[in-house]
């Protein structure tokens, strides 16, 4: 999963970059409302935080705009303490959650979880497909009850194919989801992830689509 992260505050910037990135996020993050909204703009991102009080351009001035240009990302927004009117004018602008300021980072984490479970269609923290269960809290994978160690890229494949369980994902979308944006992207690595991936969960569960990519289980109706 990939967030953006738009906080003109340079040390609040840094600490939730290195909250959301050691949480197992690929992380993208500008400090001024006309970066957030190209990169908003340009990019398919998972979730993103957004900052209301931002130089150059506002915060609510940059969700309007994404949201009239159809941008349906899962957008959480930092509001300050006592700014009601704020809240509202943020949710009327399209915002999905908010955050008031100061927060403990362990209320980011839980409301970007519920954000990004919630796009993808599950109601809980933990996913399971067959034998395989992924408890997006704790980032732990098990396999029949039994833990699973994988590699933070490996995680992020396989909590994104579990996201998105039944549906066929493309490498290019992939790349774009599991990557940060200065990241050296090469689609061919996806298939060296994928491959580690089999041997470590029952290799049946990913299904590799000839020519569009991978299906990891069945669509949620049929299971
Ligand atoms: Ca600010």
């Amino acid at each position: 999963m990939r967030l953006l992260i738009v906080e003109d505050d340079p040390d609040l910037n840094r600490q939730l970059v290195s909250a959301l990135s050691e949480a197992g996020y690929a992380v993208d993050t500008a400090f001024d409302g006309e970066e957030g909204h190209f990169l908003g703009d340009t990019e398919p991102y998972d979730a993103v935080i957004l900052d209301l009080g931002l130089p150059q351009r506002d915060g609510i001035s940059v969700l309007e705009k994404w949201r009239r240009d159809n941008r349906k990302m899962p957008v959480l927004i930092l509001t300050a303490r006592d700014r009601w009117s704020d809240k509202v004018a943020g949710i009327d602008a399209g915002a999905d959650d908010y955050v008031a300021k100061p927060f403990h980072m362990e209320e980011i984490l839980a409301r970007v979880r519920a954000l990004l479970r919630r796009s993808s269609g599950h109601a809980k923290n933990e996913i399971e497909v067959g034998p395989l269960r992924l408890d997006t809290k704790t980032s732990r994978v098990t396999v029949g009850g039994a833990p699973v160690k994988l590699t933070s890229h490996e995680y992020r494949l396989l909590a994104y194919l579990m996201h998105h369980q039944g549906r066929v994902v493309s490498r290019t979308e992939l790349v774009e989801h599991l990557y940060d944006q200065d990241f050296d992207r090469d689609s061919n690595t996806i298939e060296v992830f994928v491959g580690r991936l089999r041997k470590k969960i029952p290799s049946d569960l990913i299904e590799t689509v000839r020519g569009l990519g991978y299906c990891l289980g069945n669509s949620p109706d049929e299971a």
